[in-house]
């Protein structure tokens, strides 16, 4: 099959017949079937999908397929699907099946998108490197013994090795864009409640986000697009009406953008060289393009790690006690009485760094230490956000790596969480504040392994932020 640049030639193809949605599918289900070793995907649906595929082929041919007609799509195992099974990549969630779509679902599916399948991750979307999955490791496929990035590391696979078109996964703390940067695709997480969470397995429900995974910026605005915007199955989604972001992308006059870049960039330790001057060289790019380009300073950069971790945890730990083997998936049968059960269900269904978080969360909110964690790291959360915010306020974008590394080898930092939690450093930032911020692929370290270069544009301007990230793809 033709490699295709953009979802848009696709359904050019599409139209005049030149292509089907039963050949496309087919097309990622090989692949699926010959990369089987890089454990990306739980489950693919390959019947209904070629079933869904000659359905929209007839659409097609009468001229009443959808936006999305012919959209392969993936979707990261947080994401209800009706019917099928969703397991957060837990053994605790054994044996569930969605019983509704998540309203994001519900919208490709209006669309005529054509969902091939449920993608590995990191249990309960909590981990940098997908090595924290229930079933087994996703590996990178540029390179099979380093990760790709976590969590939704099954998501990025998916979509670097061609095995559907879209991705879409979740961004809690970096887990769309981090993966993204490991595998050399596009991650974009959008403002906080531009996409509805409705029928997403909660992690940290003030911080999870929706996120897309794409080739181009052309197909993650037109999915964006479709699946944002207020829903009545979830009253934390904005009500500011959703615009066309692809069109929008297209429709750019020249306009001259106002970039700030973390100061710091040169200086910091803990920064792979060659990630530092792969963004200072597309730094003098963009000023090079007649832009204004300039260092700003961020005093709070070491406390963003430790709020996102406090408060991330302590809502992990009140929202996954609902799982405690009578009302979802798995229960022990070592139990001996109520009590037993609960704590023999916990303790066999949950991996090992799920447990630690909720010990973590469930010790924050304790009522010795609530104020001094909890309510603290409340405190600085709204610090950071106000001063982000202010810097947004100037600028109309902020540049910045989003992974200290590239991919690293599987095993490299498992034995370590804290230095597990370090690869987030620069991702968790967009998600403390709320804002929109995206990974776009930026060169390649001297092993060829991708980089990514981040980009944080202020609540709700997403346009802009796909606009210009476009323009700077385009610079190479
Ligand atoms: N790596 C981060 C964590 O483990 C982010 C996860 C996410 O975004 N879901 O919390």
């Amino acid at each position: 099959m033709k490699a295709y640049a953009t979802f848009r030639e696709i359904q050019h193809d599409l139209q005049h017949g030149t292509i089907t949605c039963r050949e496309l599918v087919r097309h990622h289900l090989d692949i699926i079937n010959t990369k089987a070793h890089l454990n990306a995907f739980l489950s693919v649906y390959e019947d209904a999908a070629l079933k869904q595929a000659a359905r929209i082929d007839q659409k097609i041919s009468q001229q009443k397929a959808g936006k999305l007609a012919g959209l392969v799509v993936g979707l990261k195992d947080v994401l209800s699907y009706e019917d099928h099974p969703l397991q957060a990549g837990s053994k605790i969630l054994n044996g569930y099946t969605s019983v509704y779509n998540a309203t994001a679902v519900q919208r490709l599916l209006d669309e005529d998108a054509i969902i091939i399948g449920r993608q590995n991750c990191d249990e309960f979307a909590m981990g940098s490197s997908n090595e924290n999955s229930a079933f087994g490791p996703v590996r990178n496929d540029l390179d099979n013994t380093r990760v790709p990035g976590g969590s939704s590391g099954g998501s990025a696979v998916a979509v670097q090795a061609d095995m559907c078109r879209i991705s879409l996964g979740s961004d809690t703390g970096g887990s769309v864009r981090q993966p993204a940067a490991f595998c050399g695709v596009i991650g974009l997480k959008p403002t906080y409640s531009r996409i509805s969470r409705y029928g997403l397995i909660a992690y940290a429900s003030s911080f999870d986000c929706i996120g897309i995974f794409g080739k181009s910026i052309d197909d993650v605005a037109l999915v964006l697009e479709v699946i944002a915007g207020p829903d009545e199955f979830d009253s934390t989604v904005s009500k500011k009406p959703v615009p066309a972001y692809s069109k929008e992308l297209t429709q750019t006059e020249r306009k001259t953008f106002k970039v700030g870049y973390l100061k710091e960039l040169s200086t910091s330790e803990g920064l792979q060289p060659e990630i530092q001057k792969n963004i200072v060289a597309k730094l003098d790019q963009i000023k090079a393009a007649g832009h204004a380009v300039e260092p700003i300073e961020f005093p709070l950069m070491d406390f963003i790690l430790p709020t996102y971790y406090i408060l991330a945890t302590a809502e992990a730990s009140s929202n996954l006690s609902r799982f405690d083997g009578v009302r979802y998936g798995y229960r022990s049968k070592n139990a001996t009485d109520l009590l037993s059960m609960y704590k023999k269900t916990r303790s066999e269904g949950f991996g090992k760094e799920v447990q630690r978080r909720i010990l973590l969360g469930t010790f924050v909110l304790s009522a010795s230490y609530y104020d001094a964690y909890y309510t603290k790291a409340q405190k600085v959360r709204r610090i950071i956000r106000d001063k982000t915010k202010e810097i947004l306020k100037q600028y109309d974008f902020i540049v910045m790596p989003i992974t200290p590394t590239t991919a690293f080898k599987m095993g490299e930092h498992t034995n370590n969480p804290l230095e597990m939690y370090l690869a987030d450093l620069f991702s968790v930032q967009a998600n403390v504040v709320g804002v929109p911020a995206i990974s776009i692929p930026c060169g390649t370290d001297q092993q060829g392994l991708p980089i990514g270069l981040q980009v944080i544009a202020d609540d709700f301007e997403e346009s802009k932020l796909l606009q210009f990230s476009d323009l700077l793809l385009n610079m190479n």
